[in-house]
């Protein structure tokens, strides 16, 4: 009988459990024998592997988090440490394993595709920053939380006629920034991709109070700079009181959407496929609303790029 694993590695993302189901159960229903993997790479390396059942994944696409825990495991990059984690697997008779997390573990679940496990990738990050798939796993998700955020310190900015900063997560992508600002309709927004101007922004910030625009909302991405340090940069140009607000780890949790769930679904169910095709050092993605296949190697080629047009779209809807 084939046995497979899987793991979710990095940060957690809401509809990461609703992926590990999909790929037990669609394993399960293949004849395939599934085995969670317990804190990503670093359950690998210590041995922290179950055979799992039709019911342990039972009661778990609604919850956000990962039920088969995540952990950085940096030692993963050497050599030797691999060779133990692979051990692990082989003595089981697994030959196959689907990762569930970001590019950090595409380059593990690389390596290990390298040195004798199949592995499929699948796209779990909130950060929406991963190439051949146009949405990562909750990623939906965290928008929807940051927009409900938004939503609500709108109200405080309107009521008493401030500028707000929000903080949002994004290191290096600037995809969680920039829809939520388009979608809360946000006046600017600064993503690490583009270059900012501070001083265009003040200035823009003062033409719309001159013309009795009360309020403002900024949404930063933490790549950028942090709020404080905004608030701090535009305050070298104008008389401004700003409020900040980081919304930090809460953009993490919670429930996954129905789209992040149904992606999930998808996604997972396709790495199982994949798998028992013999196909092997691909992350799968939905691009056109079709499930699609990338090899590690091309995930890699290029850095992950903003939608331009949608970024102008912000800048002409803001005016
Ligand atoms: P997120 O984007 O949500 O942070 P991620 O998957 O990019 O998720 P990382 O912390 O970058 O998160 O990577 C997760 C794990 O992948 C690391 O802790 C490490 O175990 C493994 N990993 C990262 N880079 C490499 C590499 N070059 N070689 C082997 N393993 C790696």
């Amino acid at each position: 009988m084939k046995k497979i694993a899987v793991l979710t590695s990095g940060g957690d993302s809401p509809g990461m459990n609703a992926a590990v189901r999909a790929v037990v159960r669609k394993g399960i229903y293949e004849g395939v024998e599934v085995h969670g993997v317990y804190q990503g790479y670093q359950g690998l390396v210590n041995d922290n592997i179950k055979k799992l059942e039709l019911g342990d994944v039972g009661d778990i696409i609604q919850r956000g988090g990962t039920k088969l825990y995540s952990a950085r495991c940096p030692e993963f990059i050497e050599p030797d440490v691999r060779k133990k984690a692979i051990a692990n697997l082989q003595k089981r008779g697994i030959d196959s394993l689907v990762v569930i997390g970001g590019d950090g573990s595409y380059r593990g679940a690389q390596r290990l595709n390298e040195e004798g496990i199949k592995t499929v990738g699948v796209p779990g990050t909130i950060d929406n920053d991963i190439n051949g798939t146009d949405y990562t796993i909750g990623f939906d998700t965290a928008l929807n939380t940051i927009v409900d955020a938004v939503d609500r310190i709108r109200d405080t900015a309107t009521s008493h006629e401030r500028t707000f900063i929000v903080e949002v997560m994004g290191r290096d992508a600037g995809d969680l920034a920039l829809w939520a600002g388009v979608a809360g309709g946000a006046e600017t927004i600064l993503i690490p991709e583009s270059h900012s101007d501070i001083k265009e922004v003040a200035e823009r910030i003062e033409t719309g109070m001159k013309r009795g625009k009360k309020h403002s909302i900024i949404i930063v991405a933490e790549g950028v700079m942090t709020a404080a340090q905004c608030g701090e940069e535009l305050r070298k140009y104008i008389n401004i009181d700003t409020r900040e607000s980081v919304l930090g780890h809460m953009q993490r949790g919670g429930k996954p959407t129905g789209s992040d769930r149904v992606l999930a679904s998808r996604l997972g169910a396709y790495a199982v496929e994949l798998l028992l095709n013999d196909v092997h050092g691909h992350a799968v993605g939905i691009e056109d609303n079709r499930l699609t296949r990338t090899s590690f190697d091309r995930v890699f080629e290029e850095s992950h790029r903003i939608d331009e047009g949608l970024f102008r779209l912000s800048k002409e809807l803001s005016i």
